[in-house]
């Protein structure tokens, strides 16, 4: 098997990943409720998904 023939250093490694960034997760409004809501998620406020009631939340 082909293998590394030297160690890569920490920096080097560490300026590859500059290029590696968090992306923020998807909200969009929910249209029952039109509070913030993780897309193709039920609703965590009120929690539809869909049109209907899939989760039970506590108020
Ligand atoms: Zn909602």
């Amino acid at each position: 098997m082909p293998h590394p023939k030297r160690r890569m250093s920490k920096t080097r490694t560490a300026k590859r990943r500059t290029h590696y960034k968090a992306v923020s997760a998807t909200t969009t409004l929910c249209p029952q409720c039109s509070n913030a809501k993780l897309s193709h998620t039920a609703c965590t406020s009120c929690g539809y998904y869909n049109g209907r009631q899939v989760i039970t939340v506590d108020l």
